[in-house]
């Protein structure tokens, strides 16, 4: 069984957001990067089921070589080998060919993926690999079981869950649940440096999309403190001010 899984390179969860260039670029100055955390838990999932000899775990990941170390420590999570297309990620779809171009030359049987990117949030990448590959995506997916051939996914719907069966090769976007989260151990982390990383240059392809601008959400108002007896000064102003009642 051979596994492609999708990783992307996103500012650490406690980052202070700020945008320069007239708020049309992120400001990366002093910006902590991670392994994308749904990257990770879609990482652990394929790393269970090659468990035992059973496959092969690759890793793929669009952008410039200061996702290194986000690959490596995919590799000392536990996948076997590594890809980097070396471009700067510029839209969805742009990534979402670049990865499909790639698998094209081997032969996957999953290609897992994040549900989502915790930067951009865009949710679309794995659904562009799956249409650009002509075969099936399931999102979202909270449950993966493989028996080589068929998997067997459960997914969350509002007020329920789904069980899907799709027959292999197929994208799915992975969510919490699918795997309990994988520590990289000393022997990972060493053995993560001599892995194979190779590093091929992106396919000629067209960018979709362009940001425009980014802005942070209004600062919040001041807290307006009142005494704890107050409750009509309290009523008043949840309806008056904060329209809630
Ligand atoms: C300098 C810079 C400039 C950018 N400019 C633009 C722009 O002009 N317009 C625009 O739309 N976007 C821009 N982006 C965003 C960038 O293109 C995003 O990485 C891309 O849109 C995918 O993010 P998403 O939120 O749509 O991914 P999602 O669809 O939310 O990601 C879902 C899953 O797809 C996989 N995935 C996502 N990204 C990657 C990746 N890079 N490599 C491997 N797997 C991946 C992961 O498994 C992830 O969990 C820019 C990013 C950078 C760093």
């Amino acid at each position: 069984m051979k596994i492609l899984v999708c990783i992307s390179n996103v500012p650490d969860t406690t980052t202070k957001i700020t945008f320069t260039n007239d708020n049309t670029e992120f400001n990366t100055a002093g910006v902590q990067f991670i392994l994308n955390p749904y990257d990770e838990i879609a990482l652990s999932r394929a790393i269970d089921l090659c468990e035992g000899g059973k496959g092969t775990v690759t890793v793929i990941n669009v952008g410039d070589s200061s996702t290194e170390p986000t690959i490596r420590k995919a590799l000392a999570i536990g996948a076997d080998d590594a890809v980097r297309i070396n471009a700067m990620p510029q839209d969805a779809y742009f990534v979402a060919y670049q990865i499909a171009e790639y698998a094209k030359t081997q032969q996957f049987d999953l290609i897992l993926t994040g549900r989502e990117s915790i930067d951009h949030n865009g949710a679309q990448v794995p659904a562009m690999i799956a249409e650009l590959l002509d075969i099936p995506s399931v999102s979202i997916v909270k449950k993966l079981d493989f028996d080589g051939k068929t998997a067997t996914l459960s997914r969350e719907i509002e007020g329920g869950k789904e069980v899907v069966e799709v027959d292999a090769p197929f994208v799915a976007s992975c969510a919490e649940g699918v795997a309990e989260w994988k520590i990289p151990n000393m022997r990972g982390i060493m053995s993560a440096r001599t892995k194979p990383l190779q590093v091929i240059e992106a396919a000629a392809t067209e960018q979709l999309s362009k940001i425009n601008q980014y802005q942070t959400p209004a600062p919040r108002s001041a807290v307006k403190m009142i005494e704890a007896d107050d409750v009509k000064g309290l009523v008043d102003l949840l309806h008056s001010e904060a329209k809630v009642i």
